[in-house]
């Protein structure tokens, strides 16, 4: 009996452990399978619009997404996702202000919500606003009512803020469909992807990074950058060595409203899309 007496507590204390990593094992599992299946259909989306035969039959609407815009001045376009946050976007006003370079911020509604002044602070510092929807939703799965529903959202809590949106919509995780363009076409946006990203966590160093996104760089790219969600945000201290060989180079930093002209290319992003 005292034998059973002992291990009684064990043998609950064991269950309990188990059923702990078994859950945890599952949350993991069952997470890198979405994430995993959220990549390949963006993959597929963005093979399917390189290839001009698939291209029309796809999408129907032939939507006007802006990559990169075909041009041979040395201008560039930085743009900053997920935002505003207040652990990041004020260093990165900062690093923008102490280098006078303009840019391009795609905010997420309830971010707004949360800190309007930041989005305030942008739009005071001279840089372009523009829609990340509300919640960062992957809105493929969604319906065209829906999505053009998380867009106004969007709209009007920067409208409530005096806050002057441009026209100009980034689909969460770079993901597209058909009822997506139509959505965000009758509400009168221009899809903006990218054609280069910041992601120091792939190189060694914050130098690294910045080094191949400028090695990369080619008249009227548009690099990707974040200042919401913090797995993003080693990037913060490549920002101001990569402005610099940017200069260096003899590139000028424009909002994405003063590129030179709005062109659809279609070619897609080298990297996987990870907005
Ligand atoms: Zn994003």
């Amino acid at each position: 009996m005292n034998i059973v007496n002992i291990k009684k507590p064990q043998f609950i204390l064991g269950f309990i452990f188990g059923v702990l990593v078994a859950t945890i094992a599952a949350i993991f599992i069952f997470g890198r399978l979405t994430y995993a299946s959220q990549v390949v259909q963006t993959k597929e989306v963005l093979r399917a619009i390189s290839d001009e035969k698939i291209f029309p039959a796809k999408f129907s609407s032939r939507p006007p997404v802006l990559w990169k815009e075909i041009t041979n001045k040395k201008v560039v376009a930085l743009t900053f996702d997920d935002g505003p946050d207040p652990r990041y976007t004020p260093k990165i006003l900062a690093i923008l202000k102490k280098e006078n370079v303009k840019a391009s911020f795609f905010v997420v509604g309830k971010n707004v919500e949360r800190f309007p002044q930041l989005a305030r602070n942008e739009q005071q510092a001279g840089h372009l606003i523009g829609n990340h929807t509300w919640n960062h939703a992957l809105l493929i799965k969604k319906s065209q009512r829906q999505i053009k529903a998380n867009l106004k959202l969007t709209a009007e809590i920067l409208k409530d803020n005096h806050i002057k949106m441009a026209r100009f919509f980034r689909p969460p995780y770079g993901a597209l469909s058909d009822k997506l363009f139509r959505a965000v076409a009758s509400s009168g946006y221009q899809v903006v992807l990218w054609t280069d990203e910041m992601h120091e966590l792939r190189f060694p160093s914050a130098q690294a990074d910045a080094r191949a996104v400028a090695d990369d760089v080619e008249p009227g790219t548009i690099i990707l950058a974040h200042d919401g969600r913090g797995r993003h945000f080693a990037e913060l201290s490549a920002l101001p060595y990569l402005i610099k060989l940017l200069k260096q180079r003899g590139y000028k930093f424009v909002r994405l409203d003063q590129m030179p002209v709005n062109v659809l290319t279609k070619t897609p992003p080298v990297l996987p899309p990870n907005s």
